[in-house]
């Protein structure tokens, strides 16, 4: 299916949270991402504005205890440290409208095929804690919204960031309506891995020739199993050879011709794709941006007329 524009999701609040200085989160690529985006062709009429979720809804995958507790600030200094953020209110919001961009790229993908969230694809918050950066789990309150609430039998988390996905793993251990794969650095964080429905642990010195075939195996093989009506696809770029967390050598042609071959399969077989841009943490931010950059170069490149 040829359309002449991919939708995309964005707030401005993701980059304006006020972080402590020499801070590892690269808090300005939202809004750096956005920019380039303009910059290369898109138009005023792809952008739809992110809307927060209530607490109620994150409530459909977080224990009720922890989320009074993050409300509160009433995390212990090692549960802080174990997330990376300092609380403020700010955080809060700025957590429930990334959320909210998820389950609205998912509605719109839904709708047209192809939506993508500039945000998104916290996957190591867990049932009742949170880490690496995550504090509540974006995809997975997606995804149940998907089979919830609008009538979804069969939702892939499509995973490729170098980090596990561990949070949404055991957040799905016992659904079997939402498949979870994740396709990440064998011997990067979270050290101890969780179990998804689909796990490859790729080691850091794979070839890219051998990285694109694995993600492209992996995805087929999953989709004539598991035949999903709607791919929630996690497009981190830590996998590039210059991020400062990742591990894997992966190019920028390399990045390009993942998206492009996952993006490519999906519309072949005519799923519903929502993506979220995922990690990135090189800290040279034009280049960080380029490389989150080749998955809209992707999507232009099979989606416009
Ligand atoms: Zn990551």
């Amino acid at each position: 299916m040829k359309r002449n524009s991919t939708p995309f999701i964005y707030h401005p609040i993701y980059s304006d949270l006020v972080l402590p200085p020499r801070h590892r989160y690269p808090i300005g690529k939202y809004r750096a991402l956005q920019q380039w985006a303009v910059r290369h062709g898109a138009k005023p009429e792809q952008w739809l504005t992110a809307q927060p979720l209530n607490w109620d809804k994150v409530a459909t995958v977080h224990c009720r205890n922890y989320i009074r507790r993050l409300q509160n600030n009433d995390f212990t200094k090692a549960e802080w440290r174990r997330i990376g953020f300092p609380w403020s209110q700010q955080l809060l919001t700025r957590t429930l409208t990334s959320a909210g961009g998820t389950l609205q790229t998912v509605e719109v993908a839904l709708q047209q095929q192809l939506a993508i969230h500039f945000s998104g694809g916290y996957h190591h918050a867990h049932y009742d804690w949170g880490s690496g950066f995550c504090l509540i789990n974006d995809l997975a309150i997606a995804a149940r919204h998907a089979v919830d609430n609008l009538g979804l039998s069969s939702v892939l988390i499509f995973d490729t960031d170098v980090h596990q996905g561990d949070g949404t793993a055991t957040l799905f251990s016992n659904e079997s309506r939402i498949i979870t794969c994740s396709i990440h650095s064998q011997k990067n964080f979270p050290f101890n891995k969780a179990q998804s429905d689909i796990d490859v642990g790729v080691a850091d010195d794979i070839s890219e020739a051998d990285y694109l075939q694995t993600v492209f195996d992996t995805l087929e093989s999953a989709i004539n199993r598991f035949q999903p009506q709607l791919v929630l696809y996690d497009a981190g770029v830590d996998i590039y050879q210059r991020d400062d967390l990742g591990k894997l050598g992966i190019s920028l042609a390399g990045i390009y011709q993942r998206d492009l071959q996952v993006l490519g399969l999906l519309q072949q077989r005519q799923i519903a794709t929502a993506v979220v841009i995922g990690g990135g943490y090189q800290r040279q931010l034009d280049r960080l941006v380029t490389a989150h950059g080749q998955l809209l170069r992707a999507a232009h490149h099979l989606f416009s007329a």
